[in-house]
């Protein structure tokens, strides 16, 4: 359902307005929550419009920072969240503390915690479906605004790569680029990696297992990101790297974390992998997804079922 009237309606009865996105921010949860801060700071110049999170943007700055926020903040303030598809992962939790909570995001609602919400699962980024929300109701989308909403769609279609990519996707894109955005910028700062980065994508593809299957998995050991200088969110930038290859479809990148646990990353071609992701502390997209291990034997139990489902869809599809 078109919830867009009835969100637009509750920001106008609110003079304080705190938004909020999800922790280890990529582009997309920092870009749509920018976005849409940006756009109602024009339109309400009276209201407060706060971008609340845990000072965690790391390398994505440059898209935007955080406000300073303390709980006095939230008496009788409109929370709104963007691309978070569970509490558990919003970052900063006075979220809780506001009067009326909205939930604007492109994850399947495993978890429909707000007042009210607008999820589409099959939009390819939520900053598109913030762009389709400001074009909709009219509020303005200046080069500014529109900045951090490109840096969103260009983050979460994989540089208009993944599937859900469509023609409206390009519409929306056409329309923002017409703000005068430098678009050539946007990606670079997205792209680009250090030198160090770079060493650790090539040990990707060095010491990366491939399973006959089609599966495949690394290892990124607390000791080689310390040895090269990287922390475990710059780490993200290997991410994609398993999937250039022709023979992978589904594919785990674990990384070690300072306190011996594991951040994995579960990426497909095919495979539904959300399901798994969220027997393992995680969840996200079908293609997409991120969960936790604790230990070197969890990461084997999901490396292995990460190979059943790849053998079960080849065995489906071919
Ligand atoms: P990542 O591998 O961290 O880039 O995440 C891929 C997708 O899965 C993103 O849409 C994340 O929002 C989502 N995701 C990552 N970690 C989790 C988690 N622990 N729980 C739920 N969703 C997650």
């Amino acid at each position: 359902m078109n919830t867009f009237p009835k969100i637009y309606k509750k920001i106008e009865q609110y003079s304080t307005i705190i938004l909020h996105r999800h922790t280890s921010p990529d582009p997309d949860a920092l870009g749509s929550q920018a976005g849409l801060a940006r756009s109602l700071r024009l339109k309400f110049p009276d209201k407060r419009i706060l971008c609340a999170g845990e000072n965690d943007e790391g390398d994505l700055a440059w898209i935007n920072t955080m406000d300073e926020v303390t709980e006095a903040d939230y008496k009788g303030a409109l929370v709104i969240t963007t691309d978070t598809g569970n509490t558990a992962r919003i970052s900063n939790k006075l979220y809780s503390k506001g009067d009326f909570l909205i939930k604007i995001d492109h994850h399947p609602d495993v978890e429909p915690y707000a007042d009210l919400s607008f999820v589409d699962d099959e939009a390819p980024a939520a900053s598109q479906i913030v762009a389709d929300f400001l074009f909709e109701e009219n509020l303005p989308v200046t080069a500014e605004v529109a900045y951090p909403l490109y840096a969103g769609i260009v983050g979460d279609t994989g540089r208009f790569m993944y599937p859900e990519t469509s023609e409206h996707t390009f519409n929306v894109v056409a329309k923002l680029t017409a703000t005068g955005i430098n678009i050539n910028q946007i990606a670079r700062n997205i792209s680009d990696v250090t030198f160090a980065q770079a060493k650790l994508q090539a040990e990707v593809l060095e010491y990366m297992k491939v399973d006959p299957s089609g599966a495949a998995y690394a290892i990124l050991t607390r000791d080689a990101l310390e040895k090269l200088g990287v922390d475990s969110d710059q780490a993200s930038c290997t991410v994609s790297t398993p999937g250039r290859i022709k023979d992978i479809i589904a594919w785990n990148v674990f990384v070690e974390k300072p306190d011996g646990t594991f951040r994995v990353h579960y990426r497909s071609k095919g495979p539904i992998i959300n399901e798994l992701a969220a027997q393992h502390d995680g969840g996200g997209h079908a293609l997409a997804s991120g969960a936790n291990a604790k230990d070197m034997d969890e990461v084997k139990q999901i490396f292995a079922e990460l190979v059943q489902v790849t053998k079960e869809y080849r065995e489906k599809n071919e």
